[in-house]
């Protein structure tokens, strides 16, 4: 198997590789269910080892398998029999599934190989980062920070995960004017994909980070320092989504997500009868455009 291959000639291994990726988006599930738990209290993700949070029972391996483990045990701790919640079985299933969706959709489209290791990457931090926000109204740097560079990484590593579906429009245009070449000309594949995740950084900063300096600048200026107009962690996650999937996903991404956003906001405006504000967190937003987007490329 080569970076450039396509997934459809994976197509005699399909049951295969359809169960590799459910069961490791399952695995990759439970270690989320770690992250959203440590990394907003400022927890390493490595020590302690899991442990009951009850008794402090140390989980052992077999009673750590996603979802086998928690149905093994019916749902109770083996030291101290206290419930565990079925949120955790359910989060490990509904990753397997994202992922299986996700890769199913590359299948189909005949994406190479080498659009997987970063549409998986991406996805656990979407899904860590969308939990997380919901939660606590936070978009850890430590997730945000750490995709970008991954997917810069994987830009120079695998240039053909940028060159999915043809070269960005906004990336092709950027090239023909570097290079003063003609729309035929076929920039070198490292170059496209170097400059596509670049764009893509800088189109999230430049499409967010205004809104974001104007609600500080007003924060101040008005005394509110409780008053958040865009937060920056939502900033980096848009530049980090356009780090992994260039700028023509990031324009799309932000405009369905304002959407969603605005509908949710009204909605709830509507039904609480005004008791909640028009402010709701945008990183979940943020990531379910993404996974449209996985879903179904490019749209235009
Ligand atoms: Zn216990």
């Amino acid at each position: 198997m080569t970076p450039d291959m396509s997934l459809s000639e994976l197509s005699p291994l399909t049951p295969w590789v359809q169960a590799c990726a459910l069961c490791l988006g399952c695995i990759i599930g439970s270690f989320l269910n770690v992250v959203v738990w440590r990394v907003p209290r400022g927890e390493s993700l490595l020590h302690p080892p899991s442990h009951c949070p009850n008794c402090g029972h140390a989980i052992r391996p077999w009673e750590n398998i996603p979802v086998v483990s928690w149905l093994l045990l019916r749902g109770r701790c083996s030291g101290c029999h206290q419930p565990i919640s079925i949120r955790y079985p359910l989060g490990e299933l509904a990753t397997g599934l994202v992922y299986l969706a996700v890769f199913q959709a590359a299948m189909a489209r005949g994406l190479p190989v080498a659009v997987i290791p970063g549409h998986f990457f991406l996805l656990g931090t979407l899904i860590s980062v969308a939990q997380i926000d919901l939660r606590h109204r936070l978009v850890p740097d430590v997730v945000t920070l750490t995709g970008m560079a991954v997917a810069l990484l994987l830009a120079l590593l695998l240039p053909d995960s940028h060159l999915r579906d043809g070269a960005s429009l906004i990336t092709s245009a950027a090239l023909r004017l570097l290079a003063g070449q003609g729309a035929g000309a076929l920039p070198s594949p490292l170059l496209a994909s170097g400059l596509d995740s670049l764009l893509g950084l800088a189109a999230g900063l430049l499409l967010l980070g205004p809104l974001a300096t104007a609600g500080t600048v007003l924060a101040v200026r008005l005394r509110r320092p409780d008053l958040t107009v865009m937060g920056w962690g939502d900033v980096k996650c848009l530049m980090m989504l356009g780090a992994f999937l260039g700028p023509d996903a990031c324009l799309y991404i932000l405009c369905a997500a304002s959407c969603l956003g605005f509908a949710f906001g009204l909605l709830r405006l509507a039904v609480s009868r005004g008791r909640h504000g028009w402010s709701v967190p945008f990183a979940p937003f943020l990531s379910l455009a993404a996974l449209a987007w996985l879903l179904a490329g490019k749209c235009w």
